[in-house]
């Protein structure tokens, strides 16, 4: 099928073109006809597939009739993360290239009164995260009732960050005269009954279930006994001996895991980034800006990062930790391998982590394949415990990591570089895997020291700051990286 017999202008068509798109995916041709007749549509589809597009290109059509009035925004699209709502404004810059709309992003983490600016103009196109939103309604600077398009993006991801509350206010502020394009990419119950309450006869789109994971991915398991040094120990191990590792992603479950992670990698010198909900927005963008442009080879992440970046040619992802949701495996393993490409996926698993590795592997529908032997985590818990009985200390290692206490120690000064100063993170005694936990500093900067081995170089060149310019760069973090002694 063609783009041009979907209903789409001739402006859009022209974008489009420009694009490089040749077809539309399934969900811009299922959603596309749907959303021009003025429908509801309720659209299961994950990211990757072209969900984006999907409603980015008809309501672009759609808007082309009427203007903005001040503080009266046309259309709205909730996004849960910030990363996500400035992806989908990058989607209406590119799409909307011969377009003159006016598009405002209210996310948190920038100042109230830019933003205020904006929506003062008159705003054909408001992308949000719901809590900004609900800010600036409070504070009486944005009126709902001009809605035409509601976009409810990634519900499913909204509902795992306890966003579901804000929005149901939000939808209720909304005239119900309103079309709502509702995009998820599971249906659990809650979200089942979001849909009910506010969709009207929605057309339902589904496209590729999150069960499936890329055939050209390949995914592999490796065992550990400990946790924390010798893991750090097998991931490194799994960096060195990863080929053609071009770029990856190393997931954590938890935030404060990823600031660990991060710092550990560093100190073994990796060209490494970090990136979690809690970080400021600056440094989330940089980090992911320059992540995108190979500045940084490794982005520690959250899963605030598995769902819906858009960052092309992923080469591998780690996990450091089994996810406890199945369907994020899912998601953070489709980072890689994706458009065709071929990809690779290595998790790491202890003995807590199996009943979640069963978990993946009943929804994915095969068995994972280990690295070497799979390890028998029973037997070396009775070992382990035998040899407490014993008066040793309990020192069980998997293979290859016999040296992960030497590892893990701190560089001598004249080689470490300077920390950044860490930023105060908010806290919760809670301990689940939410991005709400949190109870360590934050690391503020990336790594700009290469690993010493040459196919793992960051391309930085001494003129070029690896920045976006316009920026304000602390200083630590344009340093050039130190030469090493010879010893
Ligand atoms: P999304 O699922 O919206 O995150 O989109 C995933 C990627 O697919 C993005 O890089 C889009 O630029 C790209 N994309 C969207 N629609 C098409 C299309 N029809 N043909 C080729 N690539 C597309």
């Amino acid at each position: 099928m063609a783009f041009d017999t979907l209903g789409l202008s001739e402006k859009v068509l022209a974008a489009v073109e420009a694009a490089g798109y040749k077809e539309p995916t399934a969900i811009q041709e299922g959603a596309i006809p749907q959303v021009l007749e003025r429908r509801d549509v309720l659209g299961i589809a994950q990211t990757g597939t072209g969900k984006t597009a999907s409603f980015t290109l008809p309501m672009l059509t759609l808007l082309e009739k009427g203007r903005a009035r001040a503080r009266m925004p046309r259309t709205l699209i909730l996004e849960p993360t910030r990363e996500l709502a400035a992806q989908v404004q990058e989607n209406f810059e590119k799409y909307g290239t011969n377009h003159k709309l006016n598009v405002a992003l209210l996310i948190g983490g920038v100042s109230f009164s830019e933003q205020d600016k904006k929506l003062d103009r008159g705003t054909d196109v408001l992308i949000a995260t719901p809590g900004r939103l609900l800010d600036h309604f409070e504070r009486g600077k944005l009126l709902l009732q001009g809605v035409e398009i509601l976009v409810i993006d990634e519900a499913d991801r909204m509902l795992d960050m306890g966003f579901i509350p804000d929005i149901e206010r939000i939808c209720k502020l909304i005239p119900f005269t309103r079309q709502t394009l509702f995009f998820s990419a599971t249906m659990p119950p809650e979200i089942q009954r979001l849909t009910e309450a506010f969709l009207q006869n929605p057309a339902r789109i589904e496209v590729a279930p999150t069960s499936s994971t890329a055939e050209n991915v390949t995914q592999k398991l490796k065992g550990c006994i400990s946790k924390d040094f010798e893991k750090r120990a097998a991931l490194r191990e799994l960096l060195e001996g990863a080929e053609d590792l071009n770029n990856a992603i190393v997931f954590c479950n938890r935030k404060r895991d990823v600031t660990t992670l991060f710092r550990s990698l560093e100190r073994h010198e990796y060209n490494v980034g970090a990136l979690h909900g809690d970080m400021d927005q600056r440094t989330r963008m940089m980090m992911l800006d320059n992540f995108r442009k190979g500045n940084i080879k490794l982005l520690v992440a959250s899963d605030v990062a598995a769902r819906g970046l858009d960052i092309p040619e992923v080469s591998h992802v780690f996990n450091y930790d089994v996810p406890s949701n199945a369907e994020d495996y899912v998601h953070r393993i489709g980072r890689t391998g994706r458009a065709g490409r071929s990809g690779a996926a290595f998790t790491l698993v202890t003995a807590e982590d199996q009943k979640y590795l069963s978990a993946i592997e009943t929804l994915i529908k095969m068995d994972i394949e280990w690295i070497g032997e799979p390890i028998d985590f029973e037997a070396a818990a009775l070992e382990r415990k035998a040899k407490r009985k014993g008066g040793g200390r309990a020192t069980a290692k998997s293979s290859g990591s016999s040296n992960d206490n030497e590892a893990e120690k701190p560089k001598p000064a004249s080689r470490r570089r300077s920390q950044p100063k860490p930023q105060p993170a908010t806290t919760s005694a809670s301990d689940n895997n939410s991005e709400k936990v949190e109870e360590t500093p934050v690391p503020q900067n990336v790594s700009n020291m290469p690993r010493h081995t040459s196919n793992k170089k960051a391309k930085t060149d001494k003129s070029e700051p690896a920045f976006s310019p316009g920026v304000h760069i602390p200083a630590f973090l344009l340093r050039e990286p130190r030469p090493k002694k010879a010893s």
